[in-house]
Order: C-alpha cells, then structure tokens, then sequence
C-alpha cells in the first residue's frame, strides 16, 4: 500500500500524457514553450481569477507574493503556527518576521480569534505593526476566509494565501487560490495538482501585482529579460510540467470528487474512534491529507506500520519550536499561547489519501486504526 500512489493515476493517463511530454520533445521549447501560456490561461479560467502565473515551486511562489505585496527588511508577516516550514520559510527569505498565530484544532487552520488578539498584542507592545496575514489552507481545507478577511480589512492588512495544499478545495462554491490578496499553489508531485518535479504558480485579480510577480520571476526584467528593473529572481515552470498538469487538470474535477468519497468513508468508519477532520458548512477540502487526531498517535501509527500500512506526522513540531527560528525574539514570534497547535502536533497522523485509495484498502486501514486501539 502507498501513502500518495502516483502510479495508478499514471496508468489511468499514460496515453495522454505521454504525447503531450512527447509534443515538447517535438518542438523543443523546453523554457516558456507554448504549454507553458496555455496552462496558465486553463487555470485562470478554472480558479476564476484574472491572473496566473506560473514558476519554479511553491516555495517560489510564497516569497514572489510577499515581494509583490511589499514585504521588507523588518516587517511583520502574521502566520499560523501549524503548517509546514516554507509557509514562514518564506518570510524568512524576505527578510521580515513571522508571528505565529494559534490553530484552530478543528480545522487546523489559523484561529481568527487568535490572529485578532495577536494584532492587538502587537499594537498594545508597540512592536511593528504587521503588514500581510498569510493563510494556509491546510491539508486541503480553506482558512476561515469570512473571518479573516474582516479583520484584515478592519487592520489594513494583505492577505497571502498559502494554498500549496489546498488547490481544488471552496468556500460556497468559490475556489481557494483566489481569497488572497496574492494566493499561491505548489505542484510538488504529491499535492493534489502535481506534476512530475517542481512546479509551483502565484495568482491574483490585481493586475499591478501580476506585472511585478511576472517581472519578479524573470530576472526583474522590465521590457524584456535584458532590461532589469528590479532585483528579481530565476523563476519558472519547465515546459514539460506544464504539459503535464495540462492533461492532469482535465481530470482533476473526476479525482476531488474520488477523494471526497474516501474522506467520506474514513468518517463514517473511524468517527467513533478518534477525531476526524472537521469540514465547516459550506466548505469543500481537496483532501492533500487526510488527517486524524487522537492521543493514542504513536500507538496507532505503530500498528499500522506492522501491517505495512504507510501513516505520516504532518507536522510533528511547530513553526515556533524550529530551531531555524530559535534566535528571534520568542516576545516577537509568539506573543501569545500556541497550546492549541502544540497538542495538534503531538495528536496528528494522517492516513493514505489520493483518489485511486481502493474500499478494500480503505476497509483495511480503518479495521487497523480500530484493532490499534482496543
Ligand atoms: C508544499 C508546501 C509548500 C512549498 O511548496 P514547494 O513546491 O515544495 O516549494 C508551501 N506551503 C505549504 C503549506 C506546503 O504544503
């Protein structure tokens, strides 16, 4: 059994993608071929947004949003707590600071209670006051957007939103990759719009953002690659992946809606075992995880591995316990309590979760989980 099994997807789609890999093989235009445009338009019109911009990775993707949303040298960058390390990793490379904010444990995503008293923190301290909240919609769920984006309003403050996990996951039928002032996604081939290596894409209905994401990825080029107007960076999706995710995109509606079925199943057969992850009323997860909670974690986890059944610890530490961050000002990172996501990250483990996950298999998981515990 896989964790993420990329292989069945394959064998479903090899014709298609072979000869679209085999069409750029053809052509040759290995850097900005013309599969390179067509996705970016195909995932405009998918998301609903008036600008894609596709580059090197996810990662990539982050630091050009925050550039693009003006984060310097000093500023604060409001962030979740729980999330995997490039969400702050990010910041980090632009020179600002991240404050970690608390998770929710139901959604695992950033608590909007928290991030209101976290600003107020800030502003009664008289530290900087923060500039950009970055979100994550974590393991394919969309932060609480409605929320959010009141007191970012309220604040003044932009929006990033991390959905490197979470593309294919709605709120009332609207699509993540576009409640960010700038929203990013990451293609890595195990999210749940993969390719075959790196990949990653930035999206925003601004179009003044679009113009220096663009230029920020190409060398801060201002007419053309040779004319720099700004320091940028080197930036861009291959060619190849964008052929790729062209054909993987088409079928992408078909596999939510797989991964919506087995989330459905694992809830009704381990929901009264140990916590299943909440989906709030109206919205939808694209399921990159499918992530159980319970204090019996490593018991569980060592069952299943006896049984040869993968499980993994998304995340096993905090971004605040990282010792990347150790030498900032823990008054400046965590101005208040992270208990919620500390106790997420000593409760998670999420189970093999990809479209093609058989009933047999799922039936095999969910006995293990129960037999662990009894
Ligand atoms: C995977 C991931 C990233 C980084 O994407 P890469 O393409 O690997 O650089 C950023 N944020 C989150 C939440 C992720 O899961």
């Amino acid at each position: 059994m896989q964790f993420i099994d990329l292989n069945s997807q394959y064998s479903l789609l090899k014709s298609k993608i072979d000869s679209r890999i085999q069409q750029v093989l053809n052509h040759g235009a290995y850097i900005n071929g013309p599969e390179v445009n067509e996705l970016e338009i195909r995932l405009q019109e998918f998301l609903n947004v008036k600008n894609a911009i596709t580059c090197a990775n996810g990662t990539d993707a982050l630091v050009l949003g925050l550039l693009a949303l003006d984060v310097q040298q000093g500023d604060l960058v409001l962030c979740p707590a729980f999330t995997f390390f490039a969400s702050a990793e990010a910041v980090a490379v632009c020179g600002a600071t991240p404050v970690f904010v608390d998770c929710d444990p139901n959604t695992f995503n950033i608590c909007p209670v928290s991030l209101e008293k976290t600003i107020l923190e800030l502003q009664a301290r008289t530290l900087a006051i923060p500039k950009v909240i970055l979100t994550v919609d974590l393991f394919g769920l969309p932060a609480d957007y409605e929320s959010i984006i009141k007191i970012a309003k309220k604040h003044n403050l932009k929006i990033l939103e991390d959905a490197a996990q979470g593309f294919g996951g709605t709120i009332n039928n609207v699509k993540a990759c576009s409640f960010g002032d700038v929203s990013t996604t990451s293609f890595f081939p195990s999210k749940p719009l993969g390719c075959y290596g790196d990949g990653g894409a930035v999206f925003t209905n601004n179009d003044a953002y679009a113009q220096i994401i663009r230029s920020l990825a190409q060398h801060g080029k201002g007419v053309d690659k040779y004319d720099n107007i700004r320091i940028g960076m080197n930036s861009r999706l291959d060619t190849i992946q964008a052929a790729v995710l062209l054909e993987k995109l088409e079928v992408f509606p078909e596999e939510m809606a797989l991964r919506n079925e087995i989330a459905d199943r694992y809830h009704q057969m381990l929901g009264d075992y140990v916590i299943t992850p909440a989906v709030p009323k109206g919205f939808i997860s694209s399921w990159a995880q499918y992530t159980i909670r319970s204090e019996h974690r490593e018991t569980i986890k060592s069952y299943l591995a006896t049984r040869d059944i993968p499980s993994m610890i998304y995340y096993k530490k905090c971004l605040h316990q990282q010792k990347a961050f150790a030498e900032l000002d823990s008054s400046v990172i965590s101005p208040l309590d992270l208990n919620q996501s500390v106790q997420l990250s000593n409760q998670v483990l999420s189970l093999p979760m990809h479209p093609y996950v058989t009933d047999e298999n799922i039936h095999i998981i969910c006995e293990s989980v129960k037999s662990s515990l009894s």
